[in-house]
């Protein structure tokens, strides 16, 4: 059964006992189901004690970064082989780490195969700014984002991966507007042609395909009730256990709409 998705990505807040004591609210406050999968992205430094006080019936941790050397003399930085049994998940290519850290499309590709070849679920960010998308260039920089992510994988490893459709135009760090439902469909629909292209239909209908842009209780289910959205990243909202328990609740209907549809 084809679930949606929740990412909350918690960027650099919470410390350990702020964000123990959230997963604590979480847990009483989102339930279990079958046809919903909920995850977490802590800081790294949290990533351990939570791993602890999880319920795995109802959530998964995700890494908000790695580094894409599997061991070695790389001060400061975490592999994701050192993530293997901690994160299921990692998230790659954030837009904050693209911009403030200069992250370029070769870096995200390695970043890309060592979380594949490290048992890691990447979910892929990719996104145009506000002034590609001015310049009417998002389908080129998603083409360029996309193809060159996942050129080291099979079809196998990419229909298991995750992308995330997160214009940086409409991510709150960067004051974002929030997109209109209308603009998020043609896009959604490009990422799935783009791996249909490279990898054929079969991968393409398997990939799951977020959207992440200052989502919240409130515009969370319009986007999830686009075709072929798998759910959404949820950045600021997801700190907050009330907006980021409603976004969950939002998923769950709208995942139930679409199977109530499927079975007549
Ligand atoms: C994000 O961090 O990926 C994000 C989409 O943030 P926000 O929801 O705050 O815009």
């Amino acid at each position: 059964m084809r679930k949606k998705l929740v990412v909350g990505n918690w960027k650099m807040h919470l410390n350990t006992s702020q964000a123990s004591l959230l997963l604590h609210r979480l847990h009483e406050r989102i339930k279990i189901y079958r046809n919903i999968e909920v995850v977490l992205a802590p800081t790294m430094l949290v990533l351990q004690p939570l791993s602890l006080q999880i319920d795995r019936r109802k959530f998964r941790l995700a890494a908000q970064n790695a580094y894409s050397k599997d061991e070695g003399a790389f001060t400061g930085e975490v592999s994701f082989t050192q993530l293997r049994e901690l994160a299921h998940y990692a998230i790659i290519g954030h837009s904050e780490r693209r911009i403030y850290f200069h992250e370029d499309l070769d870096m995200i590709r390695d970043k890309v195969t060592a979380a594949v070849r490290n048992d890691i679920t990447p979910i892929l960010c990719v996104g145009e700014t506000k002034a590609e998308h001015r310049a009417g260039e998002t389908k080129q920089v998603l083409h360029d984002q996309i193809t060159s992510a996942v050129s080291n994988l099979t079809a196998r490893e990419v229909a298991e991966m995750v992308i995330a459709y997160e214009p940086v135009w409409a991510i709150s760090t960067f004051q974002g507007d929030l997109a209109k439902v209308s603009q998020i469909q043609p896009m959604f629909d490009f990422i799935r042609n783009q791996i249909s292209e490279l990898y054929g239909k079969r991968t393409a209908d398997k990939v799951r395909v977020l959207y992440g842009g200052s989502v919240d209780e409130n515009t969370a289910r319009g986007y999830m009730d686009l075709q072929g959205c798998d759910g959404v990243l949820v950045g600021g909202a997801s700190i907050n256990y009330h907006k980021f328990s409603e976004i969950v609740k939002a998923a769950h209907r709208s995942q139930t709409a679409v199977e109530d549809k499927d079975n007549g």
